[in-house]
C-alpha cells in the first residue's frame, strides 16, 4: 500500500507481537510517554472514569501490560473486591508486578493468558478492560467473545484502542507523525525502528469506530457506545453483557 505495509501472515503475526513486547518491556512506559507526548495518561484516565469501578467489584484488565489501568482498579475495588492483571507476555507481566510493588499495591493476581481464550469461569467479572491490546490480538472476534463470556450479566467491557481520526487534516498530521517521527524515536530511544514501524502499521490496520462497534455487537455485547478522544485518534467502546 501507500505506506509500504506488507501483509503479515497470521502465523507470523503471533511471533512478531511476542517479539515486539519482549523487546520493549523494560522501556515500555518511557516509550509510551514519549510517543503519545504523555497523552496516553489522559486516555487511560478517561477509561478509568468511564469504567466507574465501585468497592467490592471484580475487575479484569486484559493485555494489561505494565498495569496502568489495573493499578487504579485495585484502589477502586477496595479490600472486598478483586482486580486481576492479565497479559500474554511474561516479560510485560514481570514489569507489571514490579511496578505494582513499587507503589505498594499488593493482592493483584497476575495471569498469563491469551485474550482469545481467557482461563476464567463464565460470568466472573463485573468489568473487563482491554487497553491498546485488541489491536495486537490475532483473532479479535474470538477475544471479544471470550471477554464477553467472562462478564457477569449486566457487566461491562471497555475497549481503549487507536481508531480513525475524524477529519482529514488531523489524519494527515497523524500519518506524518506515525510513519516518520515514531520509527525515528524507536531508533533513537529503543534502538528498535522495526517495532515502532510495526506499531504504526498495526494502528492503521485496526478496525475503525463503526467496524469495532459492529464486531462487539456480533460478539453479543449490547448498548455499545463509542467515545472519541483526541479527534478520533483513540476511541473507547463500551458495551454490556445483558
Ligand atoms: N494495557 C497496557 C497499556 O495500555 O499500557 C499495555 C498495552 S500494550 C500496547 C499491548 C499488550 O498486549 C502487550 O503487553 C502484549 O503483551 C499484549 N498482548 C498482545 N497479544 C495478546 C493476546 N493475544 N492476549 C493477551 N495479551 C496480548
Amino acid at each position: 500500500t501507500h505506506f509500504g505495509y506488507e501483509q503479515v501472515p497470521v502465523h507470523e503475526k503471533r511471533a512478531r507481537v511476542a517479539g515486539v513486547f519482549t523487546s520493549v518491556a523494560r522501556r515500555y512506559d518511557l516509550m509510551n510517554d514519549l510517543m503519545s507526548l504523555g497523552i496516553h495518561r489522559l486516555w487511560k484516565r478517561f477509561v478509568i472514569d468511564l469504567a466507574g469501578v465501585r468497592p467490592g467489584e471484580r475487575v479484569l484488565d486484559v493485555a494489561g501490560g505494565t498495569g496502568d489501568l489495573v493499578r487504579e482498579f485495585a484502589r477502586a475495588v477496595g479490600p472486598q473486591g478483586l482486580a486481576v492483571l492479565s497479559d500474554i507476555n511474561a516479560m510485560m507481566l514481570g514489569e507489571g508486578r514490579r511496578r505494582l510493588l513499587d507503589r505498594g499495591i499488593v493482592g493483584v493476581p497476575l495471569v498469563q493468558a491469551d485474550a482469545e481464550k481467557l482461563p476464567f469461569a463464565e460470568g466472573s467479572f463485573d468489568c473487563i478492560t482491554i487497553g491498546f491490546g485488541l489491536r495486537n490480538v490475532t483473532d479479535k472476534d474470538a477475544a471479544l467473545r471470550s471477554m464477553r463470556a467472562c462478564l457477569k450479566p449486566g457487566g461491562r467491557l471497555l475497549v481503549l484502542e487507536f481508531s480513525k481520526p475524524l477529519n482529514s487534516a488531523l489524519s494527515k498530521v497523524y500519518d506524518e507523525y506515525s510513519f516518520k517521527v515514531l520509527p525515528l524515536m524507536g531508533r533513537l530511544v529503543a534502538n528498535d525502528e522495526a517495532s515502532y514501524r510495526y506499531l504504526a502499521e498495526s494502528i492503521r490496520m485496526h478496525p475503525d469506530q463503526a467496524t469495532l462497534k459492529r464486531m462487539m455487537e456480533e460478539a453479543g455485547l449490547a448498548r455499545v457506545q463509542v467515545y472519541n478522544l483526541t479527534g478520533g485518534i483513540v476511541a473507547v467502546h463500551r458495551g454490556f453483557r445483558l
